[in-house]
């Protein structure tokens, strides 16, 4: 592997966190504490070019390469000190766009993602339901043959962008004769369709900045041009975004913990006590050394991860765990930085505490740790 990265690449870095600390960060503390989406931002990074890193010329974007792709989320992560905007930005990338690019018709891309680079159509990616998550071969929405299309019955639940999508992919069980997955097929989803109905954003614990809720759908019309992929072949297309979204989803988290470490050694330097800096104890330095550790560990596993794909090779393994290392050290190294940072660190003024709200959907999403596990177990023959 080798990671040594050209002055146009590091260009590109800067540059986009220079774009990030410029027009991202601007009240966020409000923002936050209101649960309200940065429309405006959302906008900025589309015409930045950020949506079209990975998507070819012919729909509008950029057909970066995976890495440098990396690198430029990363520095996205580093400048906006808004978590939840990144996470949504990389649940486009890496769940709506991946699977819409490998598996739409030439028609289906056409018509939905030049949208989702320049920012005009947000697309959600649907499969948890209320009575299933973890099991997600195991849902329960229908799908029913017609003359000429299906009719969608079901309810989705903690989707990404399901109160203000203006489209989304639904996984629905179109075959319950056959054995669970076998039956499971995709299909896109307009707003505007009859029978389809987007619930109340949800309230969270972090993240608070990306809009997420239920997804309803009664005797939903979709026709037969709408199916993404072939019937029945849901299963392995949830397991083709599964492979991008769950090594990568996390990418510019990397980069969150890069400018926490910076803001907690910078802390330890300046704060006070007992007549010298705090970071001069071994307890505080202690901690700041271990978060740089992790960073570098989860730098590591992710790039390892977008090297194997980059290269064509399968990156499961890899991918399943790069995400539980990064969501897991996020959330240690967030608590750190809230003991660094003492009384301060729990302040909301203060923006410490923020980030380990904002890393515990980490645990969940793309699947849990322990599901992370399990793939890795697996993958070792357990
Ligand atoms: C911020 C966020 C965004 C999300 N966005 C989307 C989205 O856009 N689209 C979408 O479809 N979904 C989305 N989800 C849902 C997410 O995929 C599910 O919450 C997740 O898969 C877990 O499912 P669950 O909540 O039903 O928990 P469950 O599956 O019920 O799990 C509950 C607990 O049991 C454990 N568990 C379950 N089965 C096993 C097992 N076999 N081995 C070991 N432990 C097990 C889990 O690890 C967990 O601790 C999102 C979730 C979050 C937090």
């Amino acid at each position: 592997m080798d990671f040594s990265w050209n002055k146009e690449q590091l260009d590109r870095r800067r540059a986009t966190v220079e774009f990030a600390e410029r027009e991202l960060n601007n009240d966020l503390v409000d923002r936050n504490r209101a649960g309200v989406f940065d429309a405006d931002g959302w906008q900025k990074c589309a015409d930045f070019g950020i949506f079209g890193l990975p998507v070819p010329e012919k729909y509008g974007g950029s057909n970066a390469d995976l890495l440098t792709t990396m690198l430029i989320l990363e520095g996205l992560g580093y400048g906006c000190r808004d978590n939840g905007l990144p996470f949504a930005i990389n649940s486009l990338l890496w769940s709506v766009q991946a699977d819409l690019l490998t598996f739409g018709t030439e028609a289906q891309k056409q018509k939905y993602v030049p949208g989702t680079v320049n920012g005009s159509l947000v697309g959600a990616f649907a499969i948890t339901e209320p009575e299933m998550g973890s099991d997600a071969y195991a849902l329960q929405s229908s799908a029913e043959k017609t003359d000429d299309g299906y009719i969608l019955n079901g309810h989705k639940k903690y989707i990404t962008f399901g109160p203000i999508c203006d489209f989304a992919i639904i996984f629905a069980n179109l075959n319950r004769e056959k054995l669970k997955q076998w039956g499971i097929s995709a299909f896109i989803v307009d707003t505007g369709t009859k029978g389809f109905t987007r619930g109340p954003v949800d309230e969270k614990i972090g993240l608070r900045s990306v809009p997420f809720g239920d997804l309803i759908l009664e005797d939903c019309f979709v026709p037969e041009e709408n199916r993404l992929g072939p019937e029945g072949a849901g299963a392995s297309m949830f397991a083709h975004a599964m492979e991008w979204e769950r090594a990568f989803v996390l990418v510019s988290q990397l980069g969150r913990m890069e400018r926490q470490l910076k803001d907690c050694v910078a802390y330890a330097r300046e704060r006070q006590s007992f007549g010298k800096p705090i970071g001069k104890n071994q307890s505080v330095s202690n901690r700041i050394a271990d978060m740089k550790v992790r960073l570098e560990t989860a730098r590591l596993l992710l790039y390892q991860a977008a090297w194997l794909k980059q290269e064509g090779k399968s990156n499961v393994m890899e991918a399943a765990m790069a995400n539980l290392y990064l969501s897991e050290c996020f959330t240690e190294s967030s608590l750190d930085a809230i003991r660094i940072h003492g009384g301060r660190g729990i302040l909301s003024e203060m923006e410490v505490e923020r980030d380990l709200r904002d890393s515990v959907p980490g645990l969940i999403y793309s699947g849990t740790s322990d599901m992370q596990r399990n793939v890795i177990a697996s993958l070792l023959g357990l």
